[in-house]
């Protein structure tokens, strides 16, 4: 059998967004509650995508990191998660400038990547609308999903299928290239 292909992600968002709780979800189907906000990880994570075998190596990042860093994380990278919490506008005004350096970073190479609004359990305290992470995915040409790390308490946004589907999607948009 052909040996699977790797995908190096990479998970990008400021201090609190849930990076860390998205990743745990992938991985073991579960939510963490509390969870070290300054530990950076990598993990190892195999999918079957499109019916074939898929090896993630996933960084999850601090959200912490002076510039020097995260342009290392995102040459490091093949694809790129972009996390804002959908209760904090600030996490989201983020996104666009992430995006900019990921593009100054990476040119003249086309960057994948998806855009995540997490905590979509948390409808009522909401300060980002759907409709805006809709638009801003639009202007960037890349896929946008609302989730969950704490699926089962929320409702249909917020499953743990659309947390693997965001991971998926975008090992896909890696493949395409
Ligand atoms: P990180 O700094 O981006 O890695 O964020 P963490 O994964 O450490 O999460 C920060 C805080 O948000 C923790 O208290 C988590 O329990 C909480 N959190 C993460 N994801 C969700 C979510 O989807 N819904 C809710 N309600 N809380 C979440
Ligand atoms: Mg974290």
């Amino acid at each position: 059998m052909a040996k699977s292909p790797e995908v190096k992600v990479a998970v990008f968002g400021r201090a609190g967004v849930g990076k860390s709780a998205l990743v745990v979800r992938l991985l073991t189907n579960r939510f963490i509650w509390e969870y070290d906000p300054t530990l950076e990880s990598t993990y190892r994570h195999q999918a079957s995508i499109d019916d074939e075998m898929v090896s993630m190596e996933i960084l999850d990042t601090a959200g912490q990191e002076d510039l020097l860093q995260k342009e290392g994380h995102m040459r490091w990278g093949d694809g790129f998660v972009l996390v804002y919490d959908i209760t904090d506008r600030r996490s989201f005004e983020d996104m666009a400038p992430l995006r900019s350096l990921l593009e100054e970073v990476r040119k003249p190479r086309h960057v994948p990547l998806v855009l995540v609004g997490n905590k979509a359990d948390l409808e009522h305290a909401r300060q980002v609308a759907t409709e805006e992470g809709e638009r801003l995915a639009a202007d960037m040409a890349c896929a946008f999903y609302e989730c969950s790390a704490c699926a089962g308490t929320a409702g249909a946004a917020g499953s743990a299928g659309t947390v693997a589907e965001a991971f998926h999607e975008l090992c896909r948009e890696v493949r395409r290239r």
